[in-house]
């Protein structure tokens, strides 16, 4: 049996691993820390879906909302895909023993911002952790799966012939329980690696967001596309000293509405107020729950011109109770800063959020190259690829969708089209290679990327901005690369490199654009 290697253990890459394994692949999925630290495992808000495929007005609307919050710049054959498929890939997570939140014997669709309709299934506000763990369960009960966590990979491996590059036959990677290198070879590499949020100071993804795979995948050829389109989330929970804890979109379906300081004196002042009027009806008619990019901006706006760091997310107008145990998870984390769902005002910011852009890839998750051929055995699934259905702005919900709909294609092509052709090849050469003995510059080189990235590559760009970050971005990787030609890989070391890459693609993409659409604003081009 052909032998499949997955790189990542999101909902991506774990849904194609049993997708595989049904088909009897032996499957190795490696990690870079335990199984569940993953962008997935974090989700709250939940996956959108309209279940019963003959609905034909539903899958119309979320296909129209899809296209209208994408900015004109998604591609509808796969905005249609995904959405027709939504239905057989819920009931496939449900087989597994997702359990989605049920009103009665039907199941509760809740509303997020740019959703005309309520179509969100949900876990309470901890949606990515059922799904995360029900994958898990069902992966672990699998022998021809094996889960290896604490595997960082940290290059793919190409197949010569003669002076021809054939495509991908393995990885290496890098063991950080023992710092060992070792070579993996299989017939097929997916890429699962999600998104790149440390780019930026303040984010709310975890720690393994470094942008390793689409790095990877640029070195071994392949093209990337949309790098600029990166979404920063509204409503980021901003206490000092922490990091920053993303507040769900649904609290605003739910009735949160976002205020000044200006806005919340005067709220306070006429407490019994129904709904409080936001700021951001200055920016969209549909004010709070307007598209991520408008909210964001909007944010971004307020707070640079009242020198505050955040703006405040209010919902003591709404029923206390029913938010407390509607949103769980957000009540317990707000009761370790003292503050209460439901009664306090919520001091809340824009934090990078979510990597639009990515590895070119074709209805079947294939990795493409600049002149739109594939690299054969390369698959890219998740957030790390750009299928297209996202267009400039990612509406919300529809990541888990995608990336359960096209872990499930690139698994199918694999099984239908790959032939095995395992092959010999090269063990990393570490000769010559000495011991990284002093950290702390590679510290102040991440540091100074997550600057330039906030300053000059955040919300509101600029010519000369992105011009400044380039600069930066060039010095940094001059430094790095000379680290990485002298010494052994290590974790800190592998991540800057890539994050270093990361964001001078998205730079550079952000430069080269005449236009200004979704979640690319540049304030000369207005
Ligand atoms: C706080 C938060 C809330 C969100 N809420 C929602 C929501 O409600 N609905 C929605 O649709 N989307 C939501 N999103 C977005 C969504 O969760 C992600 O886009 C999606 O989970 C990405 O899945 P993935 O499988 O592509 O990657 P991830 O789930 O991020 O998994 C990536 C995996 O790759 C591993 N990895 C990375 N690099 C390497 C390497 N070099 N070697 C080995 N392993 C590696 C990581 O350790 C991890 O296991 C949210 C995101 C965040 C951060």
């Amino acid at each position: 049996m052909p032998r499949v290697i997955i790189i990542g253990s999101g909902i991506a890459g774990l849904f194609a691993a049993l997708e595989l394994s049904d088909a009897g692949y032996d499957v190795l999925v490696v990690t870079k820390q335990r199984p569940e630290d993953s962008s997935t495992n974090w989700a709250q808000g939940g996956i959108a879906a309209i279940l019963d495929q003959t609905d034909n007005s539903g899958i119309e609307s979320h296909i129209t909302d899809t296209l209208a919050c994408g900015d004109g710049q998604c591609d509808e054959e796969v905005v249609r895909v995904v959405v027709s498929e939504a239905g057989d890939r819920i009931r496939d997570l449900l087989s597994i023993g997702v359990s989605f939140e049920k009103a009665g014997e039907e199941f509760h669709f809740a509303k997020e911002g740019g959703h005309s309709t309520a179509r969100i299934l949900h876990a309470k506000d901890a949606t990515g952790k059922e799904i995360e763990s029900a994958l898990n369960n069902e992966v672990s009960r699998r022998e021809n799966i094996e889960l290896r966590p604490m595997t960082l990979a940290v290059d793919l491996i190409q197949r010569k012939h003669g002076a021809i590059e054939e495509g991908i036959c393995g990885i290496w990677c890098l063991n950080l329980d023992d710092d060992t290198m070792t070579t993996e070879l299989a017939d097929a590499i997916m890429i699962a690696t999600g998104g790149a949020g440390k780019l930026w100071a303040k984010t709310t993804n975890p720690p393994v967001a470094t942008g390793d795979g689409l790095a990877m995948a640029h070195r071994a050829g392949a093209c990337v596309k949309d790098m600029a389109f990166v979404q920063f989330h509204p409503t980021a929970l901003m206490i000092t000293d922490e990091r920053p804890f993303l507040i769900t979109e649904a609290l605003r379906g739910a009735g949160g509405v976002l205020l000044d300081d200006e806005g919340l004196a005067t709220h306070l002042k006429e407490r019994g107020d129904p709904a409080p009027l936001s700021f951001t009806l200055e920016y969209s008619t549909k004010g709070s729950l307007a598209t991520r990019d408008i909210v964001a901006r909007a944010c971004d706006n307020v707070i640079k011109r009242s020198g505050a760091d955040h703006v405040w997310l209010v919902c003591d107008h709404l029923d206390t109770e029913e938010l407390q145990s509607s949103f769980p998870t957000i009540t317990e984390r707000l009761q370790r800063h003292g503050l209460i769902l439901g009664k306090d005002p919520l001091p809340v910011a824009p934090a990078a959020h979510y990597m639009v852009g990515g590895l070119d890839v074709d209805l079947q998750g294939r990795v493409q190259t600049s002149d739109s051929t594939v690299i054969p055995g390369l698959y890219g699934i998740g957030e790390v690829a750009c299928t297209g259905m996202h267009g400039a702005n990612r509406l919300a919900s529809n990541s888990l969708l995608e990336g359960v709909v096209f872990a499930q294609r690139a698994a199918r092509h694999i099984i239908t089209e790959l032939p095995s052709s395992l092959s010999q090849s090269p063990d990393w050469l570490a000769d010559g290679l000495q011991e990284l003995l002093e950290h702390s510059p590679l510290r102040h080189d991440l540091e100074s990327l997550q600057a330039t990235m906030t300053d000059d590559v955040g919300l509101v760009r600029r010519f000369s901005r992105l011009k400044r970050a380039l600069r930066r971005l060039n010095l940094l990787s001059d430094e790095v690369d000379l680290v990485w030609s002298t010494c052994r890989p290590s974790r800190d070391l592998i991540e800057l490199r890539n994050l270093i890459l990361v964001a001078t693609l998205i730079a550079q993409d952000a430069l080269q654009r005449t236009q200004n659409h979704g979640l690319h604003f540049n304030a000369d081009l207005v």
